[in-house]
């Protein structure tokens, strides 16, 4: 077996901790030896963290669910043999585990039921292949009626639905930018908005995540010197957000951004996958959050992943930005169209949030979600906890710092039957470590405080409350009064 670092590893007989390697090469003794005679593949230090520190704390992800993603779910549990170089399952299952990791906002990734009965029937009718493309023979009166309901959710001219959400991304930014233009990222976004952003030959610039300064900044110096060399204008700039930062659950400064991309003239496109239904008085998201008019967004961008218990992408806007991408669209020209069944969870989804089923649940759901982040969030910093992020967004990350306190805190809730996510390196920076909890409007009072009690525990026993009664660590990223446009 090759390691990435470009020494050996030892093959069969695996080393324990206090074991010694005299094999030529191997890397394992802790010692790197890079190779002399040509740059490293990669880089060794992240060789040195994935097998000395990932490896023993790694039973912590990738962990296996076996029931749907709802507020409670079932873990299969395994064990390691040999300090988590391989995992084997001891066959139990451990049931009703608090799940306080999946996307599922709105709590409409449940399994099947009555309310989804329209699914059952889309799926009868049509099937669940389409077999082709929307340019050629897949193109059904599914699509067009999500297609037309994404419109009107979002109040805009209309909308176009892919079949996956990343895609959505990597395939539509290189159909509306290229050569001799510019894209504005924020250096927090999502892969599917970088790769995108690279796929597409534009320049990139990178800004300061969620930072008018740095953003302003880029955006003069792209007006004032144009292309590099050439000094001509850029074509276009692009300015690339999401609505809530999935590792940070920060809300990004809209109006601000709105009011830069006016002054410089640049686009805006919005990723609003975890923003989308979950934010925003109606889950209309955060153009409805900060009460702007949507035709100051370019390109709306939102996936049926989280809030709608789906899956696909959509892009919204001006009708005439649709039309120019269901005929330039990679996504459109060369992928499967969206499974009908999916289109009709999606549509059935939306209705509900919208009321359009006669009922007002779903925009209970929106209001109780909204309730359990206030009350997560808050309960989270009186116990003194450093948690980022917005206080009405959804996405909770819960400072641990430290990549072995990590371990400690998801093994222990674990067994206390909590599910939680965490997150390290090279998601995070390396010694920023954290948990990232979603609120779902699924979970109980019950379930949240019992969650509460088992973290108030835990970060006592591993000495992880390092703020006391802060509501953030970072204001000045969530303060929306915090900059002021230049003249
Ligand atoms: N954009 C963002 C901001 C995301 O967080 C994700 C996935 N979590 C995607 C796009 C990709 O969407 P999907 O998982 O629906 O393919």
């Amino acid at each position: 077996m090759v390691d990435p670092g470009g020494g050996a590893i030892c093959n069969g007989t695996l080393h324990n901790q206090s074991d010694h390697c005299h094999r030529k090469n191997c890397t394992r003794n802790g010692m790197v030896k890079e190779a002399q005679d040509f740059v490293p593949l990669y880089q060794s230090f992240e060789n040195f963290y994935t097998r000395n520190l990932y490896m023993r704390i790694r039973d912590n992800w990738n962990r296996p669910i076996c029931s749907a993603p709802g507020p409670l779910f079932d873990v299969m549990e395994r064990v390691s043999d040999d300090y988590n170089w391989t995992f084997r399952f001891t066959g139990r299952i451990i049931k009703d585990v608090i799940n306080m990791g999946s996307y599922n906002f709105l709590g409409l990734a449940a399994k099947y039921d009555e309310s989804m009965k329209t699914v059952k029937d889309v799926l009868e009718t049509y099937g669940l292949g389409v077999g082709s493309t929307r340019h050629e023979m897949g193109t059904l009166d599914k699509h067009k009626e999500l297609e037309d309901l994404v419109a009107e959710f979002l109040n805009v001219e209309a909308a176009m639905v892919f079949g996956m959400g990343f895609a959505t991304n990597s395939m539509n930014i290189p159909a509306l930018v290229g050569k001799g233009c510019l894209i504005l990222s924020d250096e927090l976004n999502h892969a599917s908005l970088v790769l995108g952003a690279r796929l597409s030959g534009a320049t990139i610039r990178i800004f300061k995540h969620n930072n008018m300064q740095s953003l302003e900044k880029l955006l003069r110096d792209a007006v004032i010197y144009g292309q590099p060399r050439t000094r001509r204008a850029w074509k276009k700039i692009l300015i690339l957000v999401e609505g809530i930062y999935s590792m940070e659950g920060s809300i990004a400064r809209l109006s601000q951004i709105v009011a830069l991309k006016k002054k410089y003239k640049a686009y805006l496109y919005v990723d609003e996958a975890h923003s989308i239904g979950s934010v925003g008085p109606t889950g209309r998201g955060v153009m409805e959050y900060f009460a702007m008019d949507p035709r100051d967004i370019d390109v709306f961008m939102g996936t049926f992943t989280k809030s709608f218990g789906a899956s696909g992408g959509y892009i919204a806007g001006r009708k005439d930005l649709v039309d120019y991408l269901r005929a330039h669209s990679h996504s459109a020209a060369y992928a499967t169209s969206m499974s009908p069944p999916v289109a009709e969870q999606v549509i059935r989804a939306m209705k509900f949030i919208m009321g359009l089923d006669g009922t007002t649940q779903g925009l209970q759901r929106v209001q109780q979600l909204a309730e359990n982040t206030r009350y997560f969030r808050q309960r989270l910093s009186e116990m003194g906890f450093i948690i980022y992020g917005n206080e009405e967004s959804p996405v909770v990350p819960l400072l641990l710092y430290m990549p072995a306190k990590v371990a400690a805190f998801a093994r222990h809730l674990l067994k206390r039957k909590i599910g939680v996510v965490v997150v390290g390196f090279p998601a995070t920076p390396l010694a920023e470590a954290r948990a990232r909890f979603c609120v779902s409007a699924a979970h109980t009072r019950e379930m949240l405080d019992a969650v509460l009690e088992a973290l108030d525990e835990m970060g006592d026993l591993l000495h992880v409350k390092y703020s006391q009664n802060r509501k953030s660590a970072r204001p000045e990223l969530y303060d929306e009064t915090s900059f002021e446009l230049e003249d």
